[in-house]
C-alpha cells in the first residue's frame, strides 16, 4: 500500500513537473473566429456614457456552436440580431449570453449586431474638454475576449462638429450627421488586437507631418489647458521620424498603418492603440525639460510592430510585447544618445528586478500554461523580459541577434506569437540550442546577476 501510494506520488510529481518544461507553449482554441467590428457610437460628455450599435462579423469555426459569450459589465443591451433577425439573449454573471434557434453552420459568415449602452467605470476617461477609451475594450464596446484573435475594425463616431477624433486606421470620411453633429468614419481594415482598438475625441489642435510615405499627427489641448502650442510639440516630438526608422529597420518591415498620431491626453498616460496612442502631458512636459524622458514616445511608437502587429498568443507571452518593448527602448536611446544612455535603461531595469526579489516578488517571464491577465507580473515580463534581450545580445552578438530579431519580427507580422516562436527564430539564425537558456531564464525564476 505504501509503495503504491509512493509511486503514485511520485507520478504526480512526475507529471507536474515534466509538464513545466513540455513540448511547446499552450494556446487556446476558440470555436469562432471574429473577423470584423464595425461600431456606430456616440459617446455623451455628461453621462459619461457611449451608445450605439455595433455589427460583429464571425465564422464558426466547429461544429455544434449554439451560444455566444461576451462580457456585459457597464452595459444595458437594448437588442441582438443574427442576420438583422432578433435573437434571444440574456444576461448572466455579467455576460451577454446570445442563443441562436439552431447551430451554426461551420465557415458560414455571420453578422451579430448589438443595440447598447455602456456607462464604462474602466476603459474609457471622460473629462470636459476631451475623452479617449484606454485598453479595456470590453467595457466600452461589446467585443470578443482573446487577444490572439485580432479582428478589422471600423468605427463611425456621431460627435459634435468642433471637436477632433483619433482613432484606429485611417479616417475615411466626415459628414454631417444633423444640426452640428458630425459623423467621423475611421478604418483599420487590417487585423488588430482587440485591446488596441480605441479612440480620443476633443477640442484638440492638430499638428500634420509627413515622413516618407507616413502621415504623422499630434493632438494636442489648447495652450490654455496644457500650456503646450506648435513649437513645444515639435520639440517633444522631434525625433519621431528617426524612431520609425530605427524600428523599421530592427522588424524589417514599415509601420504597419500608412498614419500615426499622438494624442496629448491630461495627466500621466502611456498608452497605445493600433494607428494612434494617447500620451500624458505631464510625461510630454518633463521630455520638453529633460530629452533623455523621452521614452512614452519610443515606447508607444515600438507597440506598432511589437504588440500590435506581432502579438503574444495569450498572457503566458506578455513579455513579447513588453519586455522586448523596454529593451527596444533602451536600443533606441542608445542609437541616439549613446552607450551611457542604453547602460542607463538597462540598469533601471535590474533596479526594478532587484527590488521586486526583495519584496520576494519573482516569477518566471513566460508559462507554457495559460495565465490570467491578472497573474502577469508585470515587473518580470517588462523589465526581467528587457533583461533577457540584453543578455541574448551579449550572448549572441550584434549581428546575429539583430538579424535573429528581425527573421522573427517577419516571420510573425501580422500574428499572434509565443515565446516557442522567439525561440525558434533565434535557434534557426544562431544556429544553436537556447532550450537551456529559455528554461533558466525565461520559464525558470532565477534572476540573473548583472553588473553593467
Ligand atoms: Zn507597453
Amino acid at each position: 500500500m505504501n509503495i503504491i501510494y509512493k509511486a503514485v506520488i511520485f507520478l504526480i510529481f512526475w507529471i507536474a513537473s515534466s509538464n513545466v518544461f513540455a513540448d511547446g507553449d499552450f494556446v487556446a482554441s476558440s470555436n469562432v473566429d471574429f473577423i470584423h467590428y464595425k461600431a456606430e457610437l456616440e459617446p455623451d460628455f455628461q453621462a459619461q456614457s457611449v451608445s450605439g450599435k455595433v455589427h460583429i462579423e464571425f465564422v464558426a469555426k466547429v461544429k455544434n456552436v449554439e451560444q455566444l459569450t461576451f462580457p456585459a459589465k457597464f452595459k444595458t443591451i437594448y437588442s441582438v440580431k443574427i442576420n438583422n433577425i432578433t435573437t434571444a439573449n440574456h444576461i448572466e454573471d455579467e455576460r451577454l449570453i446570445v442563443t441562436f434557434k439552431e447551430p451554426l453552420q461551420v465557415n458560414k459568415t455571420y453578422l451579430l449586431t448589438v443595440d447598447y449602452q455602456s456607462l464604462p467605470e474602466r476603459g474609457m476617461k471622460f473629462y470636459d474638454d476631451h475623452l479617449f477609451t484606454v485598453y479595456h475594450t470590453k467595457n466600452w464596446l461589446v467585443s470578443h475576449n482573446t487577444i490572439a484573435d485580432k479582428a478589422s475594425f471600423e468605427l463611425l463616431l456621431t460627435h459634435d462638429s468642433q471637436l477632433t477624433s483619433a482613432g484606429n486606421g485611417r479616417l475615411i470620411s466626415k459628414r454631417v450627421k444633423r444640426g452640428n453633429k458630425v459623423i467621423s468614419h475611421w478604418l483599420q481594415d487590417s487585423p488588430i488586437p482587440i485591446y488596441t482598438f480605441g479612440f480620443a475625441l476633443g477640442e484638440f489642435e492638430e499638428i500634420k507631418t509627413t515622413h516618407g510615405n507616413s502621415h504623422l499627427s499630434y493632438l494636442y489641448r489648447k495652450n490654455s489647458k496644457s500650456g503646450l502650442h506648435p513649437q513645444k510639440i515639435k520639440d517633444v516630438f522631434i525625433d519621431v521620424p528617426d524612431m520609425i526608422e530605427f524600428f523599421e529597420n530592427k522588424a524589417g518591415f514599415s509601420l504597419p498603418n500608412k498614419s500615426y498620431q499622438y494624442v496629448v491626453v491630461e495627466g500621466y498616460m502611456a498608452q497605445e492603440a493600433t494607428g494612434f496612442s494617447l500620451v500624458g502631458e505631464k510625461y510630454v512636459h518633463t521630455a520638453l525639460e529633460d530629452k533623455n524622458e523621452n521614452w512614452f514616445i519610443a515606447h508607444e511608437l515600438a507597440h506598432e510592430w511589437w504588440g500590435n502587429s506581432i502579438t503574444c498568443a495569450n498572457f503566458s507571452h506578455f513579455w513579447l510585447n513588453e519586455g522586448l518593448v523596454q529593451f527596444l527602448v533602451a536600443a533606441y536611446k542608445q542609437h541616439l544618445f549613446g552607450n551611457s544612455a542604453y547602460k542607463q535603461e538597462i540598469g533601471v531595469a535590474i533596479a526594478r528586478v532587484n527590488r521586486a526579489v526583495q519584496k520576494d516578488k519573482i516569477s518566471p517571464v513566460a508559462f507554457k500554461h495559460q495565465i490570467k491577465e491578472q497573474s502577469i507580473n508585470r515587473t518580470m515580463a517588462y523589465s526581467k523580459g528587457a533583461l533577457i534581450f540584453y543578455m541574448l545580445r551579449n550572448k549572441l552578438g550584434e549581428e546575429i541577434f539583430w538579424s535573429a530579431l528581425k527573421h522573427y519580427s517577419m516571420k510573425n507580422k501580422q500574428s499572434s506569437v509565443t515565446t516557442d516562436d522567439l525561440k525558434k527564430a533565434f535557434e534557426k539564425v544562431s544556429k544553436q540550442d537556447l532550450t537551456h537558456f529559455f528554461n533558466r531564464w525565461v520559464y525558470g525564476k532565477e534572476i540573473p546577476k548583472l553588473s553593467l
